[in-house]
């Protein structure tokens, strides 16, 4: 038996996919769904899928991609109503009618294409999301050490890729402009974990516990089950109410 025989899981399915177009650019186009029919092919992905589908059906079919692998955060889209990955999500997990939508919430670029980077820089500027230290840069001073329990609790937050699904799936995002949802507050939560930021509780309250923070969240955990990078969201929100509550 043949390397790909041994792992072929699909079938030979013929792929039905429904996919959003629109383009905002061109004043002639209207929102409507395309439909595409391709073979299935052994451990096809979503994001393989489409390039076939801009290869050989329509090459004017905008989507992003870029690292393939769960890292850049750039293919999150709707399948099936539901924001994931398209490098992570594969075929054979799907029924063989494939609708795809681009994210809500975000930008959108062009079909399934959105602009992340928008939303994302107007949360960090809205938390001002970056390192806040009193004391002046010393180029010959030491590196600053932290305890490895500190440090590994900052890396489980710093894994976000930013991708937006926890967003696309959050009904208060959804209809709620500002709401920082699950990446907004797991940004805040590294930040105010990290022993080099000199905000004190007050001034994290001012940023977190607002309407728009974690007192605006109604807590049903959509964004828990859509993150790729299954990060402890829950747990994030959890303590960012303590540490709220520590300053009330
Ligand atoms: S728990 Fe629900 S309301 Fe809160 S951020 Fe997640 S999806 Fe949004
Ligand atoms: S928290 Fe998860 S779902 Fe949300 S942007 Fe980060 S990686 Fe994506």
């Amino acid at each position: 038996m043949g390397f790909l025989e041994e792992r072929d899981l699909t079938d030979g399915r013929r792929l039905k996919f429904e996919i959003f177009r629109f383009n905002p650019e061109d004043s002639e186009s209207a929102p409507h769904l395309d439909v595409f029919e391709i073979d299935e092919q052994p451990y096809m992905s979503l994001y393989i899928a489409l390039n076939v589908i801009r290869e050989t059906l329509d090459p004017s079919l905008m989507f992003d991609f870029a690292c393939r692998s769960a890292i850049c955060g750039s293919c999150g889209m709707l399948v099936n109503g539901r924001p994931a990955l398209g490098c992570k999500t594969l075929t054979s997990a799907l029924p063989e009618t494939i609708r795809l939508h681009p994210l809500p919430v975000f930008k959108l670029v062009g079909d399934l294409s959105v602009d992340t980077g928008v939303w994302f820089r107007e949360m960090v500027e809205n938390t001002e999301a970056w390192i806040h230290a009193q004391q002046a840069f010393d180029p010959d001073g030491q590196e600053e050490r932290m305890p490895d329990e500190v440090a590994q609790k900052i890396y489980e937050s710093d894994r976000c890729i930013e991708c937006g699904c926890c967003i696309a799936a959050c009904g208060l995002a959804n209809i709620e402009d500002g709401f920082l949802g699950a990446a907004g507050l797991n940004r805040i939560c590294r930040f105010a974990l990290d022993p080099r930021d000199s905000r004190d509780d007050s001034e994290w309250f001012e940023v977190v516990a607002t309407e728009r923070g974690v007192f605006g969240c109604i807590g049903l955990m959509a964004c828990d089950d859509v993150c790729p990078k299954e990060l402890p969201l829950l747990e994030h929100y959890a303590w960012l109410r303590r540490r709220a509550l520590r300053a009330s």
